[in-house]
C-alpha cells in the first residue's frame, strides 16, 4: 500500500509537439498549455478536501490559460525522492503536503505555509498544519489556503523564481480578504506572471521534444 489514492487525475496532459503539422490544432491554442503535478499527500488529507484544494488551484491556473493534471504521488518515499513512474519527466511538478514538524531544520520559519525544496526538481512543500492554523485564525475552510498555497508554490516552480508580488497569488502572505477572493475565483496571477508562466511551460515543452 504505497500509493495514496487521495488525489486523482481530473484530466491528463496531452503531449503535443510545437508546430507539428499533422496534429490537430485545438480551437484555443492556450489550452495546449498543460502541466502535470504530482501531489504527495503524506498527511492523509481526506480525498474530498484535497480535490477541493486542487480544483481551487486549477481554477487559478485556468485563468492564466494553463491546465493542471493532478497525479497522486507515492508518499512512503523519502522527501527528496522523485516519484517513480514511467510517466515522470522533468517538466512535471511535485507538491509534498507535510507537517511542519517533519521539516524542522530545513530553514523553515514557523509561519511558512510552504516553501521550495528544489527548483531543479520542481519540488515544493506545503505545510498543512500551518495552513490549518491560519485558516482557523481567518475563519475560512482550510482547503482554500491549501489550494492557494499549492498554486503559489507551483507559481514559484514554473516561474523558476522566488520573487513575490504586491497583489494576487504571488503575494508573500494573504489576508482573510485574499482568501475570500480566492474562494470567489478572483485571486489570480498578474497578467505579466501569466505570460511568464505560459512562456516557461512552452520552453519546457520545446526542450522535451528536442
Ligand atoms: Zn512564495
Amino acid at each position: 500500500m504505497g500509493l495514496a489514492l487521495t488525489g486523482f487525475t481530473i484530466f491528463s496532459c496531452i503531449m503535443q509537439s510545437q508546430g507539428a503539422p499533422e496534429q490537430e490544432i485545438p480551437a484555443n491554442p492556450r489550452a495546449r498549455l498543460c502541466v502535470t503535478v504530482y501531489v504527495f499527500n503524506s498527511v492523509r488529507i481526506p480525498a474530498r478536501d484535497l480535490i477541493n484544494a486542487e480544483m481551487l488551484a486549477a481554477r487559478i491556473f485556468e485563468k492564466a490559460g494553463i491546465r493542471i493534471a493532478w497525479k497522486a504521488g507515492l508518499t512512503t518515499h523519502d522527501v527528496d525522492t522523485p516519484p517513480m513512474g514511467e510517466n515522470w519527466n522533468p517538466a512535471d511538478l511535485q507538491i509534498r503536503i507535510r507537517k511542519g514538524s517533519t521539516v524542522r531544520g530545513a530553514g523553515v520559519t514557523s509561519v511558512a505555509m510552504g516553501f521550495i525544496l528544489t527548483m531543479e526538481k520542481n519540488d515544493a512543500v506545503v505545510l498543512f498544519d500551518e495552513i490549518k492554523n491560519r485558516a482557523a485564525m481567518m475563519n475560512v475552510d482550510p482547503t482554500v489556503p491549501l489550494g492557494v498555497t499549492m498554486a503559489h508554490e507551483m507559481g514559484h516552480l514554473l516561474l523558476q523564481s522566488a520573487t513575490h508580488s504586491l497583489t494576487g497569488v504571488m503575494k508573500p502572505r494573504w489576508l482573510a480578504k485574499d482568501l475570500v477572493a480566492a474562494e470567489r475565483g478572483s485571486l489570480t496571477f498578474s497578467r505579466e506572471e501569466g505570460r511568464s508562466l505560459q512562456n516557461g511551460i512552452m520552453q519546457r515543452a520545446a526542450a522535451q521534444t528536442r
